[in-house]
């Protein structure tokens, strides 16, 4: 791996637990780099119930998911976090007393290196990766020919053929967006089944571009990548399975999948930490793992008693803060500050010059 410039922590995972832990390193003055293969902050928050009610949030009798994240990114802002968004951290390895990682982006083959001397894993449920067929040669197209976010205008031209692949609202968005492009595309949205889930309004509106032969939908499912002879190996189409007529084929030169996000463990369970029930063990006190200087905290963590809610997850992350602060700064271990009346908690905060 390359050798970054360090920083004091990496937070793997930008989920309330993750966002909670990069307050408190703040606060403790520690600066903190954070990776998540999501869009955007929030972990489950934003990518299962963004707009569901939670009732349980100490001093807040009624929050969204969104409303949480917002909010924690707000109070994070005053200690400038380095976000790093859809990359799946890959790698985590001990080098010169210096934890090495190396992020790999969805949906290219990019990768980014990153150093630290404390990293807390606050992973959840998994990394939250596109959902994607079983295609063979897909990964070499991934960002050149196949996406999973509209791509740039610049790689559309008039009369491309555009598939979009998925049957509910993310996939049916997308086919309607693709409308807007600066240029005439030839759009297919396919799906296994002759039924789309979406809201009443969007469903109205893919009525509409269908019925004006601005879309066309296609109820099947791609079995293989069809691709040019030329020496660039572009796509030329799918090979698709449908219920009724059997293997077919469909022409298209853009592949865009949209059908959701799923958690995956992923490469985590292969980084040595000890592990039990695929969750990583943990020292409650400290939230220390297996091995010295990374910490734990959140839906990924077991220890007796555990319970997989954000209030658990907070104290989890304040818990590890301080561990890993006795460990970076010793020289700061003096007795607890409070956020009241501190003069140097309030400096770190920006409320104070
Ligand atoms: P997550 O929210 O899962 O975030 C983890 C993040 O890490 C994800 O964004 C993921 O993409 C990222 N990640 C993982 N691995 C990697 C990697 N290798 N590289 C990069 N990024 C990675 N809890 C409550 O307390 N109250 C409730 O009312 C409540 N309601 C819920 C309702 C639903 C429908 C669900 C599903 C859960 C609910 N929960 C509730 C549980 C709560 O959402 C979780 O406890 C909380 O999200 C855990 O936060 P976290 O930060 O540990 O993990």
């Amino acid at each position: 791996m390359p050798n970054p410039s360090p920083t004091d922590a990496i937070v793997i995972g930008a989920g309330p637990v993750g966002l909670w832990t990069v307050f408190e390193l703040g606060l403790l003055g520690m600066r903190c780099t954070v990776i998540d293969t999501l869009s955007g902050p929030g972990g489950q928050c934003a990518a299962l119930y963004s707009d569901k009610p939670i009732y349980d949030i100490p001093g807040l009798p009624v929050v969204t998911g969104d409303g949480l994240t917002q909010a924690l990114m707000r109070q994070v802002k005053p200690f400038d976090p380095q976000f790093h968004w859809q990359a799946q951290v890959s790698e985590l390895q001990l080098k010169d007393g210096l934890w090495h990682l190396c992020a790999q982006a969805t949906g290219s083959k990019k990768a980014g290196h990153y150093a630290a001397r404390c990293v807390f894993i606050a992973a959840g449920v998994g990394a939250f990766m596109p959902k994607t067929p079983s295609l063979e040669g897909m990964n070499d197209l991934l960002g050149r020919d196949i996406f999973f976010e509209i791509p740039p205008v610049d790689r559309f031209f008039d009369g491309q053929q555009v598939c979009v692949l998925g049957g509910e609202q993310e996939a049916v968005d997308s086919a309607l967006a693709l409308l807007d492009a600066p240029c005439r595309l030839d759009i297919t949205l396919m799906h296994r089944r002759d039924v789309f889930r979406a809201d009443a309004a969007t469903l109205a509106r893919l009525e509409r571009a269908k019925s004006e032969g601005r879309i066309r939908c296609q109820v099947g499912q791609p079995t293989r990548l069809l691709m040019g002879n030329s020496a660039k190996q572009s796509l030329t189409g799918l090979e698709i399975d449908t219920p009724h007529a059997g293997l077919g084929s469909l022409s298209c030169q853009i592949l865009l999948i949209a059908q959701g996000l799923s958690p995956k463990l992923g490469p985590l369970s292969t980084w040595g930490l000890q592990m039990s029930r695929k969750q990583l063990v943990v020292e409650p006190a400290t939230c220390a793992t297996s091995a010295s200087g990374i910490f734990a905290v959140g839906d990924i963590v077991d220890y007796p008693g555990k319970k997989k809610l954000i209030v658990s997850g907070f104290h989890e992350a304040t818990q590890a803060a301080f561990a890993a602060a006795s460990i970076l700064r010793p020289q700061d271990n003096g007795p607890l500050q409070y956020t009241t009346s501190s003069t140097l908690l309030q400096k770190r905060l920006g409320i104070l010059e």
